[in-house]
């Protein structure tokens, strides 16, 4: 019998696990936490958007081939991926439509983690926990696996599914990438993406626990992305689906890899002809009222006070120049920022291993027979919204499958 040794019980290591144990292969789990699956217990806030309701394959974000990353992605139907969930693992999901997401019914994280390595217990798989794989060999056609209390293991296969750099109290610190490295996988750069972004502006400062729907954009010179969704102001800055989508051009930019990335903000759904007819004067009101029509006073307090316009003046009076200063602050404002909160607060890793280091349709690394790649240790994330859970899912399943056939 086929020997798989996979590494890493998160997401993407339980269903490669799965898979593999399912074909027939002898599957060994070795998880270096107690209890593995951390990550899926802290997503969703809980409640773990297990996957989108929709795909657009062109919001994920990769340094690779897009091309290759279709490919990768479209090996299980997100359809097949929510039967799986629903019929083979017995965990009714609920469709959140306006934010086009899936969650367990039940609402509870748990209910997937310990779902997936139930299942993995049922097919098979047997999972040793608290053990840190510190090595990976190829010795003589197989592979040798190292754990930390000194043991070494072997297999005809080994599946690396150890995670990213994100929230490393979870269990995943990276040990993975650099062990790919050692055995001369190319990587992209890595950096922290879906994270919230850090101001020192006094103005903005001030406003945490606000809460609207803006239109975000970020541009480098290497890259550009847009978001309309929620966002939240916080203690030091900004957070919310946007600004988290987005945040990734921020990120690169301060890290060196582009000079410098500007955010811009449309505060509201109104575009620059909406507020030309909202400014328009009318009766007795003030721009004050105008503007705490379609947003938060305290926000409306900060923006006028940034357009230098004075609160109480009645919108008979707005000069010209002030209208145009202000419309241009609310349609394409600049949001400014100074930081981000990095890999502690990170949803994801960007960066990894470059997609064209493994054979797109079984995952298995084009360097070295026998070796299977799968998760965030790979070249690519996704937006919020259920699309790195797919990821996993996907890349586990078709790691699994090859490893036990090869
Ligand atoms: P991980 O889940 O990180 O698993 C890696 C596993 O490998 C860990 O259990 C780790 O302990 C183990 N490991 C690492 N190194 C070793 C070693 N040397 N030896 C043995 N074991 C090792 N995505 C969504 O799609 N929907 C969401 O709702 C969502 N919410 C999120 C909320 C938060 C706060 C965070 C941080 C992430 C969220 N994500 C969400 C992203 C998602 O959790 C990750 O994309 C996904 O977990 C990556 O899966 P993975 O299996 O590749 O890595």
């Amino acid at each position: 019998m086929r020997r798989v040794i996979v590494i890493g019980a998160g997401a993407a290591g339980s269903m490669a696990a799965i898979f593999a144990a399912s074909e027939g292969a002898d599957t060994l789990l070795i998880e270096g936490t107690r209890d593995g699956g951390r990550k899926i217990l802290i997503s969703g806030g809980g409640r773990c958007n297990v996957l989108p309701l929709r795909v657009d394959e062109s919001r994920f974000v990769t340094d690779s081939s897009p091309n290759l990353l279709k490919k990768i992605v479209r090996a299980w139907p997100l359809a097949e991926q929510r039967a799986f969930f629903e019929d083979t693992l017995g965990i009714p999901l609920e469709e959140e439509t306006e934010s086009v997401k899936l969650f367990p019914a039940s609402h509870k994280a748990r209910d997937v983690r310990d779902g997936l390595l139930d299942y993995a217990r049922k097919v098979g798989v047997r999972l040793r926990m608290e053990s840190r794989v510190v090595d990976i060999a190829p010795v003589n056609g197989a592979w040798e696996v190292t754990v930390d209390d000194g043991t070494v293991l072997k297999a005809e296969a080994v599946i690396v599914a150890t995670g990213g750099l994100s929230v490393p109290n979870t269990g995943s610190d990276g040990a993975g990438l650099n062990m790919l490295k050692a055995l001369g996988h190319t990587m992209h750069p890595t950096y922290a993406a879906l994270t919230p972004l850090t101001t020192t502006d006094a103005a903005f400062n001030g406003l945490s626990g606000i809460s609207l729907t803006v239109s975000l954009t970020a541009k480098s010179a290497l890259q550009q992305a847009t978001w309309r969704g929620g966002f939240l102001f916080t203690h030091h800055g900004y957070s919310g689906p946007s600004v988290l989508n987005v945040s990734h051009v921020a990120v690169r930019a301060r890290a060196g890899h582009a000079p410098s990335a500007k955010v811009h903000v449309q505060w509201t759904a109104l575009g620059e002809r909406e507020w030309e007819e909202a400014l328009k004067p009318h009766g007795a009101r003030t721009v004050t009222g105008a503007l705490r029509a379609e947003m938060p006073d305290r926000l409306a307090s900060a923006l006028l006070a940034k357009a230098k316009v004075e609160p109480t003046r009645p919108l008979t009076e707005l000069r010209r120049d002030e209208r145009l200063r202000l419309i241009d602050i609310l349609v394409r404002g600049d949001l400014p920022w100074h930081g981000d909160e990095g890999y502690k607060k990170a949803e994801v890793m960007g960066g990894g291993v470059a997609l064209s280091e493994i054979d797109p349709r079984t995952m298995e690394s084009r360097r070295h027979k026998g070796l299977f790649l799968c998760g965030e240790v790979l070249d690519a994330f996704g937006p919020i919204g259920g699309y790195n859970f797919l990821w996993a899912w996907a890349t586990g399943r078709s790691a699994g499958v090859s490893a036990a056939a090869m």
